[in-house]
């Protein structure tokens, strides 16, 4: 308790943190030295102390192995499970090898160290989990160098230095048995894991060395990210653990793509304790719980002989196999496999899961498993999981869950599996890839089979600079149902395509010989519109990269008297390949130019064509719509510096991107900085921007006798529209030309800051977490600038990336995690503060609430000489809605005073009028009525009816009192006026 009495108090003040000069700080940090020299022998009483306590027993140096070894390998941290594995099984075939492994880093008892290694050791291989570019070692091979040089008695082992496992990359116990064989000179650096082909590091390893025993069972699990497979399985992991003598282990893997991306979950269930602290590449059962799947990677690779295979198949037992890709035959023929398949998403649907599959597999996964658990115990035990999870959203979800449990029992099915093998496929490229770019083919495509692994040193680019545009090369079809389009009926509002948050639903308006060639069933009308008149106008969807969201359904508002709409969801199996062909054929239609539409409309700004893209962001998102439009109405002419969150994972995670390029090959550039400086990231390209601009402009000057006329147009020209850039581009293109031609220093200089002659515009964007909370600083430094950026927050109130924390952007009375009571407090308002600034544009919009204001501001915002702001109302899976009518829903967020809509234009002061219009009219929704929607208000008043009382009626007070005051100040004229 020594350490409370330092605690600051003002009954015995001191002082701490002092700014201390050369003449003490040297022996001030010297005074500290008993403190470190005594910790080693502090953790090893700790540790001894804990060993009588629980029979476990650590010291700070473990040394595991032979014990004559004379090769001995140094780890800490997640490679001790593979490296002791290794060395075990090595041991056991008579090699005289060891391990130590350091569980106390800092400080580095050298000493300690030295005695822990075994006295016949000749050579040490230390192992570090980290690159430190430069340096002459990592940082545990350092130490380990020190010790002995300073320590060792005798003549000093040779000692190795390597690194494994960068990025959670995979060590096993293969590598590990390959590092202990590796005789490379001492000194030299080497990998392990992956293939360097520069500086030819790596150490050969033979990936088959090493089997997991027969005893343990290891079953690996494919899934979706919104399927619930990974939380089924954390409860199987539990189960299991808990009703049996078993130990049970659970690792997942997730791509960093959002819900709808794939989840690889490895479980083991073995009689002995498990320290395997890698993947399982032999598995002994495998459920793959998406049919489509099957297709795009080998999924059963290396599945153990005679195993059990379950698979979620919308076909019946006596159907699914001609529907099985030929590899997928051949593996199960070959190896012997049981396949046992059940239609998971129809069950799901029918008892109203929707495409949570979870329950169904995971009481088939009990089912075929009964040699681990009987299966009564552990139906038994997930009922009582389902009541403890889902009790606190009601009944009837509890009910849901009971019924997919009885309906799996019954459906399950086994599929008889004929006993030769269909003759092999040749394998060709997917189709996808073939017009794709070399770099696409040679290494995305790679990294999209799953085995990015396997991709040597030499693929990958040296500074990160990676190729756009690669998602489309990323056939995902992940939807079970497609809106099918009735052109009959359908307006032209453009609506479906604005909302389409994957960018999957588009609109081309072309001349009618477009359509030579046009598959069977092409759909068209009339182009509606007199700017429009004499072309034809195509909605369509791809099927492929559409997620089945239902988002562009809901908005559509044409409709009959029996509620047949102009888009209608239908089954995918049905429809894919007829819009397969459509879509392929739309795709080669021009699209029209920005200089041939009113760009700054709703309609006008969807016959672009969109230069973000199928992102993998949630089905449904509510981010990605926005970003969609910047790039319609911006996309060619714009830098973005993107905050991390989810925009900057959806946005910038390989292996595939959705930000591209036109038929021009211009499009955004984009780059990712922390939570922490992205306005400055984004305000120090604006500076870089206007200082090549400025230099260029000087340059052109300069050369004004050469380039005559030229010059004169291209420094006095109007950029302030697409026509306007787009004939500024033709300047320069001839400007290129001319300087080519000279033999002048000035025109080299010109040459290498060409570019910053023609517009671009920086756009700086981030959620909530950044621009509320954690970048905020930086921010309002970029508010407060007066310089020519542009800042998208696209606000979805909640850490969204990290599953839902609260931030400041979260209202009152929301749930959120770190607010499970109920969050206490109102949310910030980062659209009046940044109004009080008075030379910031601002606006609040909710794309689904108004279109047009949408388009609208962004518009403004765009063209304002200074800073801009745009919040825009983000809906994401955290506020507890169906995502479906997440656009629908925005509405009423607007119209009960939730999220009021505005644009306060500084231009509109100068002019003497109040710079801030309501774009909302007076609440007209009651706030129940919103709240009643969202399950992140309802889950408190569930839980806590009286607190969630109160924190409501002071969360509805907030939104009047804002209202109220939006509305005082959009009566304020600037004084004097
Ligand atoms: Fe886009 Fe969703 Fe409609 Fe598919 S269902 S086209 S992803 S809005
Ligand atoms: Fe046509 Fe409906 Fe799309 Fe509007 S939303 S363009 S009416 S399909």
């Amino acid at each position: 308790m020594e350490h409370r009495a330092r605690a600051l108090s003002p009954e015995s003040p001191v002082i701490r943190g002092t700014a201390q000069n050369p003449d003490v700080f040297f022996q001030a940090r010297e005074a500290a030295n008993p403190f470190y020299l005594a910790v080693p022998g502090i953790v090893t009483e700790e540790m001894d102390r804990f060993a009588e306590l629980t029979g476990r027993r650590y010291s700070i140096f473990e040394y595991r192995g032979a014990p004559d070894a004379e090769r001995v390998m140094v780890v800490m941290g997640s490679a001790v499970g593979a490296a002791s594995e290794a060395v075990e099984a090595a041991v056991a075939r008579g090699e005289r090898v060891g391990l130590v492994v350091v569980r106390l880093y800092r400080p580095f008892d050298k000493a300690a160290f030295c005695r822990a290694l075994p006295p016949s050791v000749r050579s040490v291989v230390v192992l570090d989990r980290t690159k430190e570019p430069g340096a002459p070692g990592e940082p545990l091979y350092m130490d380990v160098v020190a010790a002995l040089a300073e320590e060792w008695d005798g003549e000093m082992p040779k000692v190795t230095g390597g690194r494994y496992g960068l990025s959670s990359k995979e060590f096993t116990p293969a590598m590990a048995l390959g590092v202990l064989a590796d005789d490379r000179p001492p000194r030299e650096h080497f990998t392990v894991g992956i293939v360097d082909d520069v500086t030819h590091t790596s150490v050969r390893y033979n990936p088959y060395d090493w089997h997991e025993p027969d005893d343990v069972v290891r079953a690996v699990f494919y899934g979706l990210g919104s399927d619930g497979t990974v939380g089924a399985n954390k409860n199987s992991v539990r189960i299991i653990g808990e009703h049996t003598d078993l130990y049970a282990q659970g690792y997942f893997v997730y791509d960093s793509k959002k819900s709808g991306s794939q989840t690889v979950s490895h479980l083991r269930f073995s009689p002995r304790p498990i320290s395997s602290t890698y993947l399982i590449t032999e598995p002994t059962f495998i459920a793959v719980h998406q049919f489509g799947m099957l297709g795009r990677a080998d999924l059963l690779h290396h599945t153990v002989p005679g195993s059990k295979f379950l698979l979620n198949s919308p076909y019946p037992a006596d159907e699914t196999w001609q529907y099985l890709p030929r590899d997928v035959q051949r593996t199960i023929v070959d190896r012997h496999l049981e396949l046992w398949v059940v239609d998971a998403g129809s069950i799901a649907m029918e008892v109203g899961l929707g495409n949570r599959v979870n329950t169904v597999l995971q009481t088939c996964f009990f089912m075929l498993n009964q040699d681990l658990l009987p299966l009564d115990v552990a139906i038994a035990a997930m009922k009582e999981e389902i009541s403890a999870t889902y009790g606190k959203r009601g009944p009837k979800v509890v009910e849901q869950n009971y019924a997919a449990i009885e309906r799996a029992l019954a459906a399950l099915e086994q599929v008889k599996v004929p006993e030769v093998a269909p003759p092999p496929v040749e394998t060709t490229p997917p189709s996808a890839f073939e017009d794709a770019p070399d770099f696409v083919r040679r290494v995305t495509a790679v990294m999209m089979e799953g085995k990015g692994d396997l991709l040597p040193v030499s693929a990958l680019p040296v500074d990160g600079t990676f190729p756009t545009g690669t998602t489309r090369y990323e056939k995902r079809a992940l939807a079970t149902e497609i809106p099918i389009w009735d052109p009959e009926i359908c307006t032209d509002c453009a609506r479906c395509a604005l909302a389409c948050p994957h960018a999957a639903i588009r609109l081309k308006a072309y001349l009618p010989d477009a359509l030579g060639g046009a598959p069977e069933g092409f759909k068209y009308k009339e182009a509606a519109g007199r700017d429009l008149s004499g072309r034809l106008l195509t909605v369509q969807v791809s099927p492929d990269d559409c997620t089945g969201c239902g988002v562009c359904v809901d908005v559509c508002p044409a409709q009959t008297a029996d509620g047949h709409k102009a888009l209608d969801l239908r089954d995918v199996l049905e429809h894919r390949e007829r819009e397969r062909a459509n879509w392929e054929f739309f795709e080669k239609i021009p699209p029209m130019g920005r200089t041939e539409v009113k760009l700054a409309s709703v309609k006008g700004s969807q016959l672009i064509e969109p230069l973000f893209e199928f992102s993998g962001a949630c089905a449904g998102c509510g981010e990605t719509p926005y970003l969609k439009l910047m790039s319609q109405l911006f996309g060619d002419q714009i830098i973005v510096a993107n905050a991390t969150g989810c925009s900057s994972i959806y946005g910038g995670n390989l292996p595939t991107t959705p930000w591209t390029v036109d038929e021009e090959g211009r499009g955004p550039a984009w780059a990712n900085s922390l939570f922490e400086d992205n306005a400055e990231f984004g305000l120090g390209m604006r500076l870089a921007l206007d200082h090549m601009e400025e230099e260029a402009r000087l340059l052109v000057l300069a050369l004004l006798p050469e380039l005559g006329q030229l010059a004169i147009d291209i420094l006095d020209a109007d950029q302030s529209d697409p026509a306007g850039i787009a004939a500024q581009r033709e300047r320069v293109k001839e400007l290129k030309e001319r300087l080519a031609g000279m033999d002048d220093v000035l025109a080299r200089r010109l040459e290498s800051v060409i570019d910053g002659l023609v517009k671009t515009d920086v756009w700086i964007v981030g959620g909530d977490g950044w621009a509320y909370d954690i970048g905020y600083g930086g921010l309002d430094h970029v508010l407060a600038s007066g310089r020519n950026v542009n800042i998208l927050v696209l606000d979805s109130q909640v850490y969204s990336n990290t599953g839902g924390q609260a931030s400041k952007a979260t209202p009152r009375a929301a749930v959120a995690k770190f607010a499970s009571g109920g969050k206490p407090t109102a949310r910030k308002d980062l659209g009046l503060m940044a109004m009080s600034y008075g030379n910031v544009y601002v606006a609040q919009v909710a794309m689904g609430a108004n279109m047009t204001q949408t388009v609208r501001a962004f518009t403004e915002a765009a063209a304002y000489p200074g800073v801009s702001l745009i919040i825009a109302y983000s809906p994401c899976i955290a506020h507890g809605i169906e995502m479906s009518t997440q656009m629908t829903h925005q509405k009423k967020a607007a119209e009960s005073g939730f999220w009021p809509l505005y644009r306060f234009d500084p231009r509109r002061a100068e002019e003497g009028k109040p710079a801030l219009v309501l774009d909302s009219r007076e609440p007209t929704v009651p706030f129940e009525e919103f709240l009643a929607e969202e399950g992140r208000f309802g889950m408190l008043a569930r839980v806590n009816p009286a607190e969630a009382e109160e924190l409501l009626a002071q969360a509805e007070q907030d939104v009047r009192d804002r209202w109220h005051l939006l509305e005082r100040m959009a009566e304020l004229t600037p004084a004097g006026s």
